[in-house]
């Protein structure tokens, strides 16, 4: 069987990487020079089951009541957006309660922890040095109000049968030393011994080697114009290259795949939300994080790859617009130096933003669509990282008619039906 699959990100890759193991012919298109060079790029690095939080929440309007005001510094809505958010912005709203938030993290804990172990049996057969880090990641808090609220969150992840240790302020810095400086502005914390943290698009590249190795094809610098369709099934795959044909095709693209899918006739609830990275060098090896994770109250994600700091921050509902401007990462770069000021090369910034293909519930849409050679591979929000190959060995599963190895409800197409 030859598969045509739609995008080099973590989430294209990692498919063909199942596929082709599974002795598929496989052909993988992307616009971009190389693998991972969108949103799967520069992300925090984070595995982190322990954080499978969907953002649909009871909290979330208020959130983004506040993104609309423009008074939050991590969560940010253009009134001119609004208009293109209407249909996911009216699912989302229906997730926003008690029971959804409930239901839909499960989901997505289920996935990142299958996940999880995926990418550490990728790890163990490669050998790709990716700066995998497993020491835990720490979620800490600057107010004893919102540390109460997320260590009571975390009740539900410990019901899940995630590792989760509440730490005091001491117990932080003892995990993360650089912690020290923050002094009484740090509360305390939610220690996962079991979430890690490592380099997405070095991993990336390094498993599309190996499978070009196996005789994997890419095609890139093609951009993808739409999908041919006869009937129930896809026939081709138009690019400015010219058309490409095979027996299936995934749908990895990100956050463009619902503008794809849609010339086809398949509407996806996924949205781009823009989110930005800053990378720092740490000059001093002794410096700079030891574990990663998340600064709560500050919205942001910090992980170290290797001699790299990488802070990541924003949620941007901005439709498809990933530039960015030096003064988006004024927020980050406050959050670097007040965390790490020493060690770290404050003044040589690498700038970088990409859009997070947001689902209104939070899961991601694997598996089978309405068409028959189709199959859905997207929608991986903040977590993509997380949970890519778990869901590309579903999606791998379910075109070779295998049976998944687990419980796929609340993770397919169908639930938008
Ligand atoms: C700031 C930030 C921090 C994050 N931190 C984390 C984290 O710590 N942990 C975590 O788990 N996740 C994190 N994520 C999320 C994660 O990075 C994404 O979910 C993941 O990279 C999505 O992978 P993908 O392969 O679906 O998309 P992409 O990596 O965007 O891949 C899609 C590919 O499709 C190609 N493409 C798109 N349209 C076309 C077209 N028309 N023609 C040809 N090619 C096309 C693109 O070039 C791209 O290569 C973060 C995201 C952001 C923005």
């Amino acid at each position: 069987m030859h598969v045509v699959i739609l995008g080099a990100g973590v989430v294209g890759i990692t498919t063909a990487h199942y596929l082709s193991e599974a002795g598929c012919e496989v052909t993988v298109i992307d616009r971009q020079p190389e693998v991972a060079a969108e949103t799967s790029f520069a992300n925090a690095g984070l595995i982190s089951a322990g954080h499978a939080f969907t953002w649909a929440s009871p909290r979330a309007p208020g959130l983004m009541m506040r993104a609309l005001l423009g008074t939050d510094p991590g969560f940010r809505v253009r009134w001119g957006a609004l208009p293109s958010l209407a249909g996911w912005g009216l699912r989302f709203l229906r997730e926003c309660n008690a029971a959804a938030f409930r239901r839909n993290t499960t989901v997505k804990y289920r996935i990142a922890g299958y996940s999880q172990r995926c990418l550490g049996e990728i790890h163990d057969a490669t050998a790709i040095d990716y700066h995998r880090l497993r020491r835990g990641l720490l979620y800490f808090y600057r107010s004893s109000a919102s540390f109460a609220q997320g260590a009571r969150n975390m009740e539900l992840m410990r019901e899940l049968g995630h590792q989760v240790q509440v730490f005091d302020r001491a117990a932080c810095v003892a995990k993360e030393p650089a912690l020290a400086g923050l002094g009484a502005a740090l509360a305390g914390g939610v220690y996962c011994p079991d979430d890690e943290s490592g380099d997405c698009r070095i991993f990336t590249a390094g498993l599309a080697r190996r499978c070009r190795e196996r005789g994997v094809k890419f095609r890139f610098g093609t951009a993808i114009t739409g999908l041919e369709r006869a009937g129930d099934r896809v026939t081709a795959v138009h690019t400015e290259m010219g058309p490409l044909t095979g027996d299936a095709y995934v749908l990895a693209l990100g956050s463009y795949s619902p503008l794809i899918s849609r010339r086809a006739g398949v509407k996806l609830p996924v949205i781009p939300v823009r989110g930005f990275s800053l990378s720092l060098p740490i000059t001093d090896p002794q410096a700079g994080p030891v574990t990663g994770g998340v600064d709560e109250d500050r919205f942001s994600a910090f992980g170290r790859m290797g001699e790299v700091l990488r802070i990541t921050a924003t949620a941007d509902f901005t439709g498809y617009d990933a530039g960015h401007r030096p003064s988006d990462f004024d927020h980050m770069r406050a959050v670097a130096k007040e965390l790490f000021p020493t060690g770290v090369a404050h003044d040589q910034p690498k700038y970088w933003a990409c859009l997070r293909p947001v689902t209104p519930d939070g899961p991601p849409v694997l598996g089978a669509s309405p068409l028959r050679n189709l199959y859905l591979n997207t929608g991986h929000g903040h977590m993509g990282w997380t949970m890519a190959c778990g869901s590309s060995r579903i999606v791998a599963d379910t075109i070779l008619g295998r049976r998944p190895e687990i419980d796929v409800t609340g993770l397919t197409y169908d639930r938008y039906r």
